[in-house]
């Protein structure tokens, strides 16, 4: 069905604050947008930049992602925004969080856009 991948009700939860911001209860710092995805500003930015890209529809986490379409298109949006942002040339991170030993304290599918100093690796 074409609208459950428009952020139609039914795919939303009412109480999460990713869906809420999808839906603009929540004031955020939108950067860009598309039929099936928002990206916004982190609200405790770890880096100069720091975007967040979610999918409309309440997915909780990766391991529940089955549309690889639109996985797809949610990384092309996070190497888009680094573009913008200005932190392609000099380099940048695309990270998503999965479940809680993968640090994830939103249960609403996100990938954070990193950039604007240098990130080391491993992460603590
Ligand atoms: P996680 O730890 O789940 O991978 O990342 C969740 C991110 O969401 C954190 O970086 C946190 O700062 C951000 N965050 C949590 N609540 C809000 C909010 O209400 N607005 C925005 N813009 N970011 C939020
Ligand atoms: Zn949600």
């Amino acid at each position: 069905m074409e609208g459950q991948h428009q952020g139609q009700p039914q795919d939303q939860q009412a109480d999460c604050i990713f869906c809420r911001i999808a839906r603009g209860e929540i004031p955020a710092q939108v950067v860009h947008e598309s039929a099936d995805a928002v990206a916004f500003r982190d609200l405790n930015p770890q880096g100069p930049t720091h975007v967040l890209v979610i999918p409309r529809r309440h997915i909780p986490q990766l391991h529940q992602a089955d549309d690889a379409a639109l996985l797809g298109r949610l990384l092309l949006m996070a190497r888009d925004i680094a573009e913008r942002e200005g932190i392609a040339t000099r380099g940048y991170r695309v990270v998503i969080n999965n479940g809680p030993d993968g640090g994830q304290s939103v249960d609403h599918l996100h990938l954070h856009v990193l950039g604007g100093r240098r990130f080391t690796w491993p992460p603590g």
